[in-house]
């Protein structure tokens, strides 16, 4: 008992010598629960000037205090020590120290044991993951605490930014258990929101919406910041590249913001509600990455703070703007506001939590990333929500247009078919007009044949008349003259016809005409062969292709055939002769024929002196009579 209690108060001065005097030793054993938390025998010092181990140990008992929440509530830089002492009287431990910050830049651990440095760790997230004595997101250092042994801590600790001290004292089996639970807790959290995220973004590459763009640039921009603040980034993602973890707060801070701006600008429809809200979205959100660009030429600490204060603003800002727009009756608005309220009560939450304001049993980070994961869910429910209504919308004005398409469809068939009708109408009155019209002008043209015959006939007797002729023989003497045929002409003269007028009128006289006019037409066979009437009781005859004997020989029977005629008027009977005179010959140029025509005229004159009823041929010395 005495041996023990000697042993103490060595253990005591030792401690005494070794810690400042001031500091309560943290005395622990098996029993003592674990996690326990570090704070209330944290000492703080902000030396100005000192920086190395030996000077810190030496400072005064003034220059240390108790480590509250103020020591660390600015956001600049910080560079301060820590220390604390613990032993373990009665049985030999193994404990952990954990630092739950994996943002602190630089921290650099004393260990001592029994007042004799034993070792110096060197953690923090500007080296690279692989560095760290134990390999975990947070910032672990395993020790063994042998009985009756007094450790003493010296933390220093140099960061920008927030230097939240989380420190906690775990055993073995937290390390497993607490281990195990963050890693599903912040597993479950990034793997809900990496899930929307991309959910988001293939929504948004496959229907091109900017809203859900946005969205998915929201809820991925907010992924990898969470990752980044909770280690998980620096300890997957980019474990040997330190650098990048202390860039990728400040850089992927604006980004979120700027997505939330123009996310809320869609959600909020602002294009059509409000220009005013909408151009303050656009203008911040510029505003915000422009920080963003800024932030590597301005100190971390510096941007971070703008940052966080802007952010915070811009927040505020966006809630003000989707109450106004949810009073306004905004559905979406409305639902929106529930959203944003919860992640913002989250963060104000947990900001009360880290400055100690409120103690709730809670991690500080647990309310806002509850109320984050809530308001993201919440969020991709509006998202739905106004899809649906906007695919609605779509589809009413696609079905209105295919409406009135289709009304535009029947008009023009109705007035295509109208107009087919019409057509077929006009054609088939077109087709009747033609029909009349072809049966008219044939009907014309048959009058007009007639009338031309007429004009052609001798109405007394019914055989052509002189101006045929006249045209007939121009017509058979070029033939002639082409064919190198003869054409033959007969001039014929009613003998004493003048007696028989003057005997039994001109009736008398009118029917003989007829009678031989007849006569002579029945003997001539070929239907080329004219007969007209020349004047008075003179005929004429063309016989083409005929030379002087045949033309006799016509002329003969005809002649013979007139003289045989019993021709009687009133009873009596009147003898009827001819004489003809014959020409006959191949034409050779144009005045040929009425030379012929001449020539078978004086052959006539030649049969009347001849004693006439004879047949005389025209030749070229003399006009001889034919022997009957
Ligand atoms: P010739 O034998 O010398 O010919 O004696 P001809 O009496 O026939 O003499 P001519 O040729 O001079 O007589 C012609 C007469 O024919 C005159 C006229 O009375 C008659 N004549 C002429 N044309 C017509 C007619 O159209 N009808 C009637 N009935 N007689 C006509
Ligand atoms: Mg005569
Ligand atoms: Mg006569």
């Amino acid at each position: 008992m005495l041996k023990r209690n000697s042993s103490l108060i060595l253990l005591l001065w030792l401690w005494m010598c070794s810690t400042p005097s001031f500091a309560t030793l943290l005395s622990i054993d098996e029993s003592t629960t674990t996690p326990l938390n570090l704070t209330p025998w944290l000492m703080v010092s902000h030396p100005t000037s000192a920086k190395e181990f030996t000077e810190i140990q030496a400072l005064p008992k003034t220059d240390w205090h108790n480590f509250t929440n103020k020591d660390i509530q600015k956001l600049s830089g910080h560079d301060f020590w820590l220390s604390f002492s613990l032993t373990s009287p009665d049985e030999t431990l193994s404990r952990i120290l954990a630092l739950d910050n994996p943002l602190l830049d630089k921290v650099t651990i004393y260990h001592l044991v029994n007042n004799k440095l034993a070792n110096t760790v060197l953690m923090g997230d500007t080296f690279p993951y692989n560095e760290r004595p134990f390999l975990s997101n947070i910032f672990l250092y395993p020790f063994k605490l042998n009985m009756d042994d007094t450790h003493t801590f010296y933390l220093h600790i140099q960061t920008e930014g927030s230097a939240a001290i989380p420190l906690n004292l775990w055993s073995s089996n937290d390390l497993a258990q607490i281990a195990e639970s963050t890693a599903v807790e912040h597993g479950f959290q990034l793997g809900v929101l990496a899930a929307i995220g991309i959910f988001s973004l293939f929504i948004a590459i496959a229907s091109g919406s900017f809203s859900y763009s946005y969205y998915s640039g929201y809820v991925l921009s907010m992924t990898l910041l969470v990752a980044t603040i909770n280690g998980f980034a620096f300890r997957f993602l980019w474990p040997n590249w330190p650098i990048l973890q202390q860039v990728m707060v400040p850089f992927l801070l604006p980004i979120v913001m700027a997505f939330a701006l123009m996310f809320t600008e869609k959600i909020l429809q602002l294009k059509y509600l409000n220009r005013r809200m909408l151009l303050t979205c656009r203008y911040s959100a510029v505003y915000i990455l422009c920080i963003g660009l800024a932030t590597p030429f301005i100190q971390y600490g510096t941007a971070l703070y703008i940052e966080i204060i802007s952010v915070a603003v811009l927040s505020l800002v966006l809630m003000v703007f989707a109450i106004t727009q949810a009073i306004n009756g905004h559905k979406l608005a409305r639902m929106y506001t529930i959203g944003w309220v919860s992640m913002l009560t989250g963060a104000c939450i947990s900001s009360l939590l880290y400055l100690s304001v409120i103690d709730l049993n809670l991690k500080p980070q647990t309310p806002v990333m509850l109320g984050l994961t809530f308001e993201i869910i919440f969020m991709s429910l509006v998202l739905a929500i106004r899809y649906n209504d906007e695919r609605k919308a779509k589809l009413r004005i696609q079905q209105e247009a295919l409406r009135q398409a289709q009304k535009i469809r029947s008009a023009r068939e109705e007035a295509l078919k109208a107009e087919a009708e019409s057509n077929e109408k006009l054609e088939q009155m077109v087709q009747e007009r033609t029909l009349e019209l072809e049966i008219t002008l044939r009907e014309l043209h048959e009058v007009n044949q007639k009338l031309t015959e007429q004009s052609t006939i001798d109405s007394l007797t019914g055989v052509k008349n002189r101006s045929a002729f006249d045209k007939r023989l121009i017509a058979e003497s070029r033939i002639s003259r082409r064919q190198e045929t003869p054409i033959a002409l007969l001039m014929l003269d009613i003998d004493r016809f003048k007696l028989i007028n003057d005997r039994f009128g001109h009736l008398a006289g009118d029917e003989a005409l007829r009678t031989i006019a007849q006569t002579l037409q029945q003997h001539l066979k070929r239907p080329t062969d004219l007969v007209s009437r020349y004047g008075g009781e003179e005929f004429a005859i063309i016989l083409p292709n005929t030379a002087e004997d045949g033309a006799l020989q016509v002329a003969e029977t005809i002649r013979d055939a007139v003289a045989s005629l019993h021709f009687e008027w009133e009873g009596v009977a009147i003898p009827l002769t001819i004489s003809i005179g014959v020409s006959a010959d191949i034409v050779t140029n144009d005045q040929h024929s009425t030379k012929l025509l001449e020539q078978a005229d004086k052959a006539l004159y030649q049969a009347k002196n001849g004693g006439r009823n004879q047949v005389s041929l025209f030749s070229s010395v003399q006009a001889r009579p034919v022997p009957n």
